[in-house]
């Protein structure tokens, strides 16, 4: 049985290592539940990490499991922020409270709907599902990224995927950044588009950064 003071910790694990650190008090500094020794007995118990001196490393079924559990609370934080314009400090405490009651089947449901994002809304990797490699799906995206627009069709921008902030700077330079309609006139060899009162030309690599929520 793993409960939801568990899962906290196979994150907290994660996100350590992500960060450079598997050191007992790296992992506690991330855990938002405090890392007693029952919790990390009782992980040891059911093989989800390892200990060796003081570094906690996850196993591979615990790698498994955290992955999973790390990759609900991204998309429930880009589901927050884009579908519900949540700003992302309330997005973080919300997106905490339903990560653990979504389930597998739902979570690729909303990934899909969100257009397969890579990026959480605070720039971390969301470790992509079985639904990011399928060309087919039952969804139709809600976000896209603005590539994937016909030429013609206009979008608003729900988000930008990159974590370069000259380019972002950039980009918010032309007017470009979340919130802002955009109408699409063209795909290559440069992506041109009308922005506010201007029109852009952006390399297509650049533009793909630019997710979009589609308007009829
Ligand atoms: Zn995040
Ligand atoms: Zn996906």
């Amino acid at each position: 049985m793993i409960t939801q003071q568990m899962e906290e910790v196979l994150e907290a694990v994660w996100t350590a290592k992500e960060q450079g650190g598997t050191t007992w008090k790296q992992v506690a500094s991330m855990a938002k539940v405090s890392l007693t020794f029952e919790l990390i007995k009782s992980l040891l118990d059911e093989h989800l990490i390892e200990q060796k001196d003081e570094h906690l490393n996850l196993t591979p079924g615990g790698n498994e499991l955290a992955r999973e559990i790390i990759r609900r609370h991204r998309l429930a934080e880009r589901l927050v922020m884009d579908v519900l314009g949540v700003d992302i400090q309330e997005a973080e405490d919300n997106a905490c409270e339903f990560e653990h009651s979504l389930a597998l089947g739902v979570t690729d449901s909303i990934c899909t709907l969100l257009g397969h994002p890579t990026r959480c809304p605070h720039g971390h990797d969301i470790p992509e599902g079985k639904c990011c490699n399928q060309a087919r799906s039952d969804v139709k995206p809600l976000v896209l990224p603005l590539t994937a627009l016909d030429v013609g069709g206009t979008g608003r921008i729900a988000y930008i995927n990159t974590r370069n902030f000259p380019r972002l700077q950039k980009l918010s330079a032309f007017g470009i950044s979340p919130g802002v309609t955009i109408k699409l006139f063209q795909k290559s060899p440069s992506v041109v588009l009308q922005c506010e009162e201007t029109q852009v030309a952006l390399e297509p690599e650049i533009a793909r950064d630019i997710y979009v929520r589609q308007q009829e």
